[in-house]
């Protein structure tokens, strides 16, 4: 059975897009199929996965705005078993244009239906915002992997991410439900993590991954070389705790 993840925080540098290529190429090493949807303007998932942006002539934003075929955006990337759908700065007028537009936050759902099923994940690595793309994301997807930030003021502005998801549940996804809270960047010499780990467990409680996320060089370093951790530097830490958390989904179901 195949499952739609979005990734999504509107807090920018969390590790969003990070965790959306680890954990697609990650469960793509496990033999899993997987598709990954850039949905940022950036396209930072799309180099991540070894696509040059420049090379790309259909993106996302055809998919959402033009109704094009997904078969025809999306592409393979530099790791086997996992496809990727890109996206281009020409995605950032896609907010825009569909205020306009009929069933505007059902877009990316029904552009995915024609592929759901040849994929065992398709992962939503949203912009850093909580608007028409990443609604779009939250009524695609069936739940939702929150990156928080092992930092001060981590749990600011996730009132108002928890209060989005609520209401996509009410009106848009009434099964959309939380994946898990993944803490990032914990950088392990500081107390200041150790408190941020216990504030947001205290607040999350179960809905905490165990798997978390540690700040590694390694793990900076690798999207300037257009791959996925596991594909970089596969002995690396990073990639230890990524698999981890492959791991954790799969045995989430
Ligand atoms: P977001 O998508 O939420 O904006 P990113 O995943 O792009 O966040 O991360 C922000 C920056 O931090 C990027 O430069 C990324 O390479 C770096 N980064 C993310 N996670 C880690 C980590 N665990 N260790 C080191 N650098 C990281
Ligand atoms: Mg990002």
């Amino acid at each position: 059975m195949s499952k739609i993840i979005a990734v999504a925080n509107q807090k920018g540098g969390v590790g969003k897009t990070t965790t959306s290529v680890n954990l697609s190429a990650c469960l793509a090493f496990l033999g899993k199929r997987v598709l990954l949807v850039d949905i940022d303007p950036q396209g930072n998932a799309t180099s991540g996965v070894g696509v040059e942006k420049g090379d790309v002539d259909e993106c996302v934003y055809d998919l959402l705005v033009d109704d094009m075929d997904v078969k025809k955006v999306i592409r393979t990337s530099s790791v086997e078993n996992l496809d990727v759908i890109p996206a281009t700065i020409q995605l950032s007028g896609a907010e825009i244009e569909l205020v306009p537009t009929i069933s505007r936050e059902v877009r990316l759902k029904k552009a995915l239906t024609p592929v759901k099923d040849k994929y065992d994940y398709i992962f939503i690595d949203c912009p850093p915002s909580l608007g028409l793309l990443t609604l779009n994301a939250l009524t695609a997807a069936d739940s939702v992997v929150v990156p928080v930030q092992c930092e001060y003021y981590a749990l600011e502005g996730l009132s108002q991410l928890l209060n989005t998801i609520r209401l996509v549940q009410k009106h848009l996804n009434t099964s959309l439900a939380i994946e898990g809270v993944l803490l990032t960047m914990l950088d392990a010499r500081t107390n200041l993590g150790i408190q941020v780990i216990d504030e947001v467990k205290k607040y999350f409680r179960d809905k905490v991954f165990d798997t978390i996320i540690p700040r590694t060089i390694r793990l900076g370093e690798a999207p300037s070389h257009g791959k996925p951790i596991i594909a970089y530097d596969a002995r690396s830490r990073g990639a230890e705790v990524y698999v981890d958390l492959a791991k954790e989904v799969v045995a989430n179901g």
